[in-house]
């Protein structure tokens, strides 16, 4: 195995297109980190079938499942098949259910007709369609069409008011939490999580399943989840930056601007960020992207994401595959374009010894690097933390992380740079220091991701080891090995 150049993490979305054991394989090797499961499709058995495919293919890449939240929607249309809405006509919407056509269709949500007043918007499709109520009869209300396209059943509903929208998590998130917290994956998405509550009701809810671990990733496509962000990040061990729905909710000319203020906020905190939504939208029918596509996802490495998302792309689109070739390849350019960070704008106000030392981390690979010493950072970590307070400074060397927990590997496949590695038999809490230390170089040789003739800057972190300090080294890897060779 050799280091992997491209250091952007990609979540690819399954679905149709790509849960084939033939597929999972070939995505596997073209980059992807981590694959999003989708719970607003399909049954459970599904989903746990999925999950045994993909572990038995590969043991290290990520599952994230993603729970629907209170998400609207249109009800059935007649036929169930597809109608237009004009640009300028009126349309009735009934809050209880009816069939619909271009006249007339349904929302049903309780309290849509009671909360709704004359000159509120709202959107169906995307933001395709974007209808004003013009006045409120007895049991429905009169709109007007101002965006028209095509409608049909089910079709998401986003009313920026606000004041509709249900409590997270709904009762069929309780429901699938509870089948999440057996099937164990490493994050669980929450979609249009509101505050900080949200969050925790989720993690009470995992945990009284007997789950602990799974680490829980923010979704914020809300207005609401913007205003509450910082008490969201403190709770959430990752955000999506979910511009599908944002976008709808806020006008999209502000999208970009909150994409770049909250993967700062994020990665300030050493909490890893992943922008999702239409990043590559085109290649659902087409093999090559857009030259706006390929901005975008330049764009968002340049501001500084973890990780970068396919939805349809790869869950429905007919070039899946390439999508991940494109999106891995647009995102290495980008990446050995980005200027080196300024670490000091980087600090988080909590201050721990570990972010100190992956401060000083980024001064001494700058360092290395301007002498021209070749050389990599790797770092042992339980948990990851170490791993992450060293990527959030976005050194410009290779960061390997060694583990002694599977589930600690997994979830470092969302974290920029790092290449993890799960180590069963180094026995990293009876061992002194420098055993570890020779040890895991050794190691690093074996699997090819250190060479002798190379320097490795290396992070131990105190809390795996009784009575060891914070300790960080810097060692010419040939030498480590010489005395490896001449003790045993
Ligand atoms: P979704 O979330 O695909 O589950 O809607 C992402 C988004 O809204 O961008
Ligand atoms: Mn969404």
């Amino acid at each position: 195995m050799s280091f992997r150049e491209n250091t952007v993490k990609i979540v690819a979305t399954l679905g149709p297109a790509s849960s084939s054991e033939s597929m999972l394989k070939k995505l596997i090797k073209a980059g992807v980190d981590i694959f999003r499961l989708n719970f607003s499709h399909g049954t459970h058995e599904e989903k746990k079938e999925l999950i045994k495919k993909i572990r038995s293919i590969n043991h290290y890449v990520g599952i994230l499942a993603d729970i629907q939240g209170p998400k609207i929607r249109v009800g059935q249309f007649e036929n169930d098949d597809s109608h237009i809405l004009n640009l300028g006509q009126t349309v009735k919407i009934y809050e209880k259910p009816i069939l619909g056509n271009s006249e007339k269709f349904s929302i049903p949500l309780e309290g849509f007709l009671n909360t709704m007043r004359a000159g509120d918007v709202f959107y169906v499709n995307d933001g395709i369609i974007k209808i004003k109520v013009i006045k409120k009869e007895q049991d429905h209300l009169v709109g007007e069409v101002i965006a028209g396209g095509i409608i049909s059943s089910n079709k998401g509903v986003n009313i920026p008011k606000g004041e509709l929208t249900q409590k997270v998590p709904t009762e069929k998130d309780v429901e699938d939490l509870r089948f999440i917290a057996e099937l164990d994956p490493e994050y669980v998405a929450i979609s249009f999580v509101g505050d900080s509550d949200d969050v925790l009701r989720v993690k009470k809810i995992l945990e009284n399943q007997g789950n602990k671990d799974i680490k829980l990733v923010s979704k914020i496509e809300r207005p609401i989840a913007l205003e509450n962000f910082e008490q969201i990040l403190d709770v959430s061990n990752a955000i999506m930056i979910a511009r599908g729905d944002l976008g709808v909710e806020i006008s999209p000319d502000l999208v970009p601007l909150k994409q770049k203020e909250l993967i700062y906020k994020c990665n300030r905190e050493g909490k890893p960020v992943i922008v999702a939504t239409q990043m590559l939208e085109s290649m659902v029918n087409a093999p090559i992207p857009t030259r706006a596509e390929a901005n975008d996802v330049f764009n968002a490495v340049y501001d500084g994401t973890d990780a970068v998302m396919l939805s349809a792309e790869t869950a429905v689109g007919k070039y899946c595959l390439e999508a991940v070739n494109f999106m891995n390849k647009i995102a290495r350019t980008a990446t050995e374009n980005v200027p080196l960070r300024v670490p000091d704008l980087y600090d988080s106000t909590r201050l721990t010894h570990t972010q100190t030392l992956g401060h000083a981390i980024h001064a001494l690979a700058k360092e290395m690097e301007d002498l021209n010493f070749r050389g990599k950072i790797l770092v042992i970590t339980r948990h990851g933390y170490g791993a992450r307070m060293i990527s959030k400074y976005r050194p410009p060397l290779p960061i390997i992380a060694m583990t002694p927990h599977l589930r600690t590997a997994r979830e470092l496949n969302l974290i920029w740079g790092v290449q993890p590695f799960y180590i069963e038999n180094i026995d990293f809490f009876n061992l002194a220091a420098e055993e570890i230390i020779e040890q895991s170089v050794k190691y690093g040789v074996e699997k090819g991701v250190l060479d002798e003739n190379e320097h490795v800057i290396i992070l131990l972190v105190s809390r795996m080891f009784e009575k060891t300090g914070n300790l960080v080294g810097l060692y010419y890897v040939g030498e480590v090995l010489n005395q490896f060779d001449h003790q045993f």
